[in-house]
């Protein structure tokens, strides 16, 4: 349990038989362009001695699940580096989905209880919460884009520049601006998409429709396609990959 982690306080090298295994559960890690894999274990390694990690429910941490967690969520920033995630330390991790409780106040000032059920969940200079099952399943649900670590990653990454809005934090106004052209227009027709699919009996969305709530959630589903299934990602958002490459993959 976490044996091999808890010895270490500097960042080492991922021993090579968990290495190994992280590689056969998740293919679209392993099929990273063979020069960039030195580079994801490298900064695994270093997410790992720099964040910590809490099993909830009586999840236990042990090293697979730690290195899957980190190998995932590193992947956004690995041209980027780590500093994108220096704002917060904790990782907590359940063994599924969690039920959130919820209070809004509508206009008329009535207070309003509601349970939500959350796949993971990444707060503002906080930690980030993650389940354990979807976690899991993220090799086979690259199939559809789907992947929860990457998904509250680039929450994570949104937020660096206050509330989430589809906007990574960059340089200037101007690209700031050319940047949420492209982002809204592809999230409305996206969002026409699936109100038709949903109301009209349209070709249902390959992309997780949760992406049609928020511009926020559609850049952040957006990215989980992007790294985890690039080629489907690339027929279906053309537009995207120019503007994500941008960022994730700077000259
Ligand atoms: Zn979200």
């Amino acid at each position: 349990m976490f044996s091999w982690l808890r010895k270490r306080r500097a960042a080492r090298d991922i021993p090579d038989s968990l290495w190994r295994d992280l590689l056969a559960r998740y293919p679209f890690l392993a099929s990273r362009p063979a020069a960039e894999l030195p580079r994801l274990r490298e900064l695994a390694a270093q997410f790992l001695v720099t964040k910590e990690f809490h099993g909830a429910n009586g999840l236990v941490i042990t090293d697979a699940v730690a290195l899957a967690i980190a190998a995932q969520a590193v992947l956004p920033v690995l041209n980027l580096g780590l500093a994108w995630y220096d704002d917060f330390v904790g990782i907590v991790v359940h063994p599924g989905e969690v039920l959130a409780r919820r209070t809004v106040t509508d206009e008329l000032g009535v207070v309003h209880h509601y349970n939500e059920v959350l796949a993971g969940e990444a707060m503002e200079g906080g930690p980030v919460m993650l389940n354990w099952s979807d976690v899991d399943s993220a090799g086979k649900t690259a199939e559809q884009g789907y992947n929860v670590v990457i998904h509250e990653f680039i929450h994570k990454i949104d937020m660096r520049d206050g509330a989430p809005d589809g906007c990574p934090p960059l340089p200037t106004r101007a690209a700031r601006e050319s940047w949420l052209a492209v982002m809204q227009a592809e999230y409305q027709a996206f969002r026409e998409k699936v109100i038709i699919a949903e109301r009209f009996g349209g070709e249902e969305t390959w992309l997780d429709t949760y992406g049609a709530t928020g511009i926020d959630e559609f850049f952040a589903v957006a990215c989980e396609a992007y790294f985890v299934n690039r080629q489907r990602f690339e027929a279906e958002f053309p537009a995207l990959v120019p503007l994500l490459d941008s960022f994730f993959r700077p000259a």
